[in-house]
């Protein structure tokens, strides 16, 4: 790795305003190693190799000031839409279609002077956790080829964690930032609900989807944070208050803070070297002055099942466009029906497919009272008993999953135990809280191992604080992130 691609952004940004570097090189250098790396990694499903040092060369006549991104190299998952761009969402039967539009975070990104460099690779339509389910490749982790880099934002993490990109985005819906992010030992974070505009997201599940950002540390990851957030008059579902400035409390401790860690951890499967780090994080957090108690967590054992019915619904629904006649290659047939059959038969994967039925069938009449209107109960109860908790507590410190990386076809005929990894996410979701995922540390087999923090809604700006004293306590990227001075 070139030094060019080691800066953070607030580095970046300072050699910039000096002039002491341009963005067509910096953009040159990230190219550079896409072309390295990639062929082993399998990140991206496409590289804007010209329109990107296009458009850094315009940067360099523009006037950095103002800019928080400015030439900074940013990687989408190709579900966010890119005017003129293909846009798969990681589905065969979306392998042809361009999107006529940006979305709101990809004109705040360009806005903020970011360089778009290309689209990453995603479990299809952003169901699963292992971007196994994609239709056109499977992306190795890069502490480990032989492992997945988690999902669904897979490509995304993967792109970040090997020095391709510093910036990536993801969507996150139960755990797709999160979850991949601590496999690959970099940090992800999805906001509040409703903190970042969903407009120009391909909706899988759309009461739990949020976008956020991958990053090499909490400060790039509050930088890009606060470019994506506000108010968006195109998507309804975003807060009308205010976005919170984050960047600033990363260095103001955790004194006098309250945080809850889960009682009884131990009783989810979870791996040894992690619960460590949990304690490890505990710890740290308590001699930073923060008062740590431990906790239950309410409703855990039921927010796998609720999220699988809430998010197959949605789905369902939300998928029903891809019939060959809005949306997607149409196969055709002998009858209209038949070309339905083809188009969504031939066109949609596994996953994809299972997620479909399984939503058709908890809204189906005769089963909607027994699931999909239980479900929407155990979500008020779970949203409730949050409120209460963050009553007295102001953070969540939790491990982000159960386990660590896992080998790729590991998981991939048995998707209960594939939901099952997204036992510490899923419920944050449901709750529609902020939580951010940073790296604390490698387990014996050279695999990251995530720390997941969780803020009642709006609180982002707590949840910083806390990330940014566990980060400096674990110093994880200067110990370990590949390519990184030691
Ligand atoms: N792994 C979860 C699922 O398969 C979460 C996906 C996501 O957050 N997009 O639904």
């Amino acid at each position: 790795m070139s030094a060019l691609t080691d800066y953070s952004i607030s580095e970046l940004q300072r050699l910039y305003k000096k002039r002491e570097i341009g963005p067509v090189e910096v953009v040159k250098a990230y190219l550079q190693e896409i072309d390295l790396k990639d062929p082993l990694v399998r990140a991206f499903l496409e590289v804007f190799h010209e329109s990107a040092v296009m458009r850094a060369g315009e940067l360099e006549e523009m006037d950095p000031e103002g800019m928080p991104l400015y030439g900074v190299p940013v990687a989408l998952k190709d579900n966010i839409s890119v005017k003129d761009r293909l846009l798969t969402c990681g589905s065969a039967l979306l392998s042809q279609y361009t999107s006529p539009y940006d979305a709101t975070v990809v004109h705040k990104l360009i806005e903020a002077g970011a360089v778009i460099v290309g689209k990453t690779n995603l479990d299809e339509f952003a169901m699963g956790s292992s971007t196994e389910n994609s239709a056109f490749q499977v992306t190795r982790n890069p502490w480990d080829e032989e492992c997945t880099p988690g999902g669904s934002s897979g490509g995304s993490a993967a792109a970040v964690a090997s020095g391709m990109v510093p910036v990536a985005l993801g969507s996150d819906t139960g755990g797709s930032i999160r979850q991949p992010a601590a496999f690959c030992g970099i940090t992800g974070m999805k906001g509040t609900y409703g903190r970042v505009s969903r407009y120009g997201l391909v909706a899988f599940a759309s009461s739990l989807d949020q976008i956020g950002p991958l990053t090499r540390d909490i400060n790039d990851c509050a930088v890009v944070m606060e470019v994506l957030s506000g108010h968006d008059p195109k998507d309804s579902t975003t807060l009308e208050s205010p976005a919170p400035g984050l960047v600033q409390g990363i260095e103001e401790g955790v004194e006098g803070l309250k945080v809850a860690v889960p009682a009884g951890i131990a009783g989810w499967q979870v791996e040894q070297p992690i619960i460590e780090f949990q304690e490890e994080a505990a710890a740290v957090l308590q001699r930073e002055g923060a008062t740590v108690e431990a906790a239950g967590l309410p409703g855990m054992e039921m927010s796998i099942a609720c999220y699988y019915i809430l998010a197959t619904a949605e789905a369902s629904s939300n998928l029903a466009r891809y019939d060959g006649v809005r949306y997607g290659n149409r196969i055709e047939g002998a009858t209209l029906r038949e070309m339905y059959e083809n188009t969504r038969g031939k066109g949609f994967g596994e996953e994809v497919k299972r997620r479909i039925l399984l939503g058709t069938y908890v809204l189906s009449s005769g089963y909607y009272d027994a699931y999909y209107a239980r479900a929407l109960k155990v979500k008020s109860m779970i949203c409730e008993s949050y409120r209460k908790l963050f009553k007295k507590y102001d953070l969540i410190v939790m491990p982000t999953t159960p386990s660590t990386a896992f080998k790729i076809g590991e998981k991939s005929d048995d998707p209960v135990s594939m939901y099952h990894s997204d036992i510490f996410t899923a419920w944050v979701n449901i709750a529609g809280l902020p939580a951010v995922s940073i790296p604390a540390g490698i387990s014996a087999e050279g695999l990251p191992i995530g720390i997941q923090i969780i803020a009642s809604a709006g609180e982002e700006a707590k949840m910083l604080r806390a990330a940014g004293t566990l980060e400096r306590s674990f110093s994880f990227r200067r110990r370990y992130l590949p390519g990184a001075d030691s």
